[in-house]
Formats: C-alpha cells, sequence, structure tokens
C-alpha cells in the first residue's frame, strides 16, 4: 500500500501547510530548463512565466495580509474551515488590482499569443469601483464575468483566468499566518486549507516522497495522500488509475473513475531541482489533453 502518509498517525504532527515562493531567478532558470526539454510550445511557459513575476512583484506592494492567530487558525483546520474569510477579497487594493490585470493583457499583447491591444480596463464597468467585490465573488465561484457589447466583446474569451490571475498575489498575502507554524492535523480535502480553492496539481515531494498539493489561488501546499481522489474523496484503490505518456514514468494522471475527474502530479524526486508547480501545469499539458481525450475532466478552473 502506498497511501503516503498516514493523516491520523504520529507522522502528520511534523507537517505544516507551506507556501512556494520562487524567486524571479528560480522562474527563469526553470523556463530555460524547460526550454532544453521541449523543443517547442514554450510559448505558453513564457507568458505564465511572466506573468508569475509579476504577480510576485505586485506581492510585495499590497500592504494588507491575512492575520490570524495559532489557536484560531488549528480550531478551523480541525473543523474543515479554510483559513481565510469567505469575504477575504472584500476591499483589496483596486489600484493593484487594475495594475495587475493591465499588466497580464500588456504580457498576452507581448507574447502575442492574442491580437489584443491593451485594453482600457479603467473604464470596464466589472472593475468599478462599485462592482469590483462582486466580480470578484463571480471569478472565485468560477461563474462567467460579462465585459458586455461592444470593445469588451474581443476581450472576454479569457477575461475569467486574467481576473482569477491578477487575484494570485492578494490571496497568497498570508505569511503571518503560516509563520504561526500551523500544523495540518486533520485536514484531509482535496481543496485548499488556506483559501478552498481547488488543486493546480500535484508533487511528489523529493524530501520526503509525500504527496502535496499545490493551491491554483493562494499557492500553498498541502499533504494528500497518494492514493485518493481530490475531489470525491474516493479513496479505494481499485478505482483509482494513472495514466502515462509512453515511458516517461515521473508525470503522471490520477484518474478518479467514481467522478471522472483527475489531478496531475509530477515526482520530484529524480529532479535535480525543486518544482514550480504553476509552470510544471504548464508543462504538462498533454497530459491533460490525454485525460480528456480517454473521457476524463480536470476539476480545477486553470487546466480546463
Ligand atoms: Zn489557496
Ligand atoms: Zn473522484
Amino acid at each position: 500500500m502506498t497511501d503516503g502518509v498516514n493523516l491520523n498517525g504520529q507522522e502528520q504532527l511534523d507537517f505544516m501547510v507551506t507556501r512556494t515562493d520562487p524567486g524571479v531567478r528560480a522562474i527563469r532558470s526553470a523556463l530555460e530548463d524547460y526550454r532544453r526539454e521541449f523543443d517547442e510550445g514554450v510559448e505558453s511557459l513564457e507568458v505564465y512565466a511572466a506573468i508569475m513575476e509579476v504577480q510576485r512583484k505586485a506581492q510585495g506592494r499590497i500592504k494588507r495580509r491575512h492575520r490570524m492567530g495559532e489557536d484560531e487558525a488549528r480550531e478551523k483546520l480541525k473543523g474543515g474551515i479554510p483559513l481565510l474569510e469567505p469575504d477575504w477579497y472584500h476591499g483589496i487594493e483596486s489600484d493593484i488590482y487594475l495594475e495587475m490585470v493591465r499588466s497580464i493583457f500588456s504580457i498576452l499583447g507581448e507574447k502575442s499569443l492574442q491580437d489584443l491591444e491593451l485594453p482600457d480596463v479603467d473604464e470596464w464597468e466589472v472593475l468599478s469601483e462599485g462592482a469590483l467585490e462582486n466580480t470578484l465573488s463571480r471569478v472565485l465561484r468560477g461563474e462567467p464575468v460579462s465585459l458586455g457589447g461592444g470593445e469588451g466583446q474581443r476581450y472576454q474569451e479569457n477575461i475569467s483566468e486574467i481576473l482569477w490571475e491578477a487575484l494570485v498575489p492578494f490571496a497568497s498575502r498570508y505569511d503571518s499566518i503560516l509563520q504561526e507554524k500551523i500544523e495540518q492535523p486533520s485536514w484531509q480535502k482535496g481543496t485548499c486549507p488556506v483559501c478552498g480553492s481547488l488543486p493546480l496539481m500535484g508533487k511528489i515531494r523529493s524530501s520526503d516522497g509525500l504527496r502535496l498539493l499545490e493551491c491554483s489561488l493562494c499557492r500553498c501546499l498541502w499533504m494528500f495522500p497518494r492514493i485518493g481522489c481530490t475531489y470525491c474523496g474516493n479513496r479505494e484503490q481499485k478505482t483509482i488509475h494513472y495514466l502515462y505518456l509512453g515511458e516517461e514514468r515521473t508525470r503522471r494522471v490520477n484518474i478518479c473513475e467514481k467522478c471522472s475527474k483527475y489531478v496531475k502530479t509530477t515526482d520530484e524526486r529524480e529532479r535535480a531541482k525543486d518544482l514550480i508547480l504553476p509552470l510544471e501545469n504548464i508543462a504538462t499539458m498533454y497530459l491533460d489533453q490525454m485525460a480528456k481525450d480517454q473521457g476524463y475532466n480536470p476539476g480545477n478552473v486553470k487546466s480546463g
């Protein structure tokens, strides 16, 4: 049985919710590695690496942090409640948020994945002072955001994803919570213990072989059993399978036959460097295609 770690056992006590925060140098170096590995198709990786850089830059300017005492945090996790309040995004610094949206559009324009002029996002009703909170709540719930007719129409296609990415630096301002050294005693969910979002993908950590999932929004990492569906909670070994491409065994898709959903996992143990999962997620889009071709659905918003 390779059930990762017994969550009710002694091993759990040392585990903490951690956050990934690769620096610009690590992002660029990872991009170089992918360029060497893949002959083609690195454009999307370049775009996302650039987005990660602006997210990181914005993070340093965001003053409002999510704060919480150790006891409160522990109580919440025990009760299966994510640490951030459901309305954590209320009152975020909207000037920095709009700047993020603009920067992401400009990256998409520069890398010319799309023939887009930089939109005048300050004019958009959905991002106006009075509408922003409602818009963000739609984005977080995975509901469509409509830019209305006219000019906005041209930007409709990727708007939800862009608004999501612009929110990432705000969601990840919770370092003060993590400084409290929170263990992850009873969190067995497939959703993020910090913000409640779905996982982007997972990895088998090189240092200890644990399976960790990375949040698609706040970038925290949490432990999840190796045999287990992150979506429906299924733990039956006979209905959980892996898909691989060819001989490559370090990258796989965890498939659940019960709910027909999947999540990707890359084994970090045979790699020279720590994985940067948001980039790895894009580098392994071929696995998403393979899983979808076989009738499985991504549970997360990012690969959909
Ligand atoms: Zn999260
Ligand atoms: Zn399932």
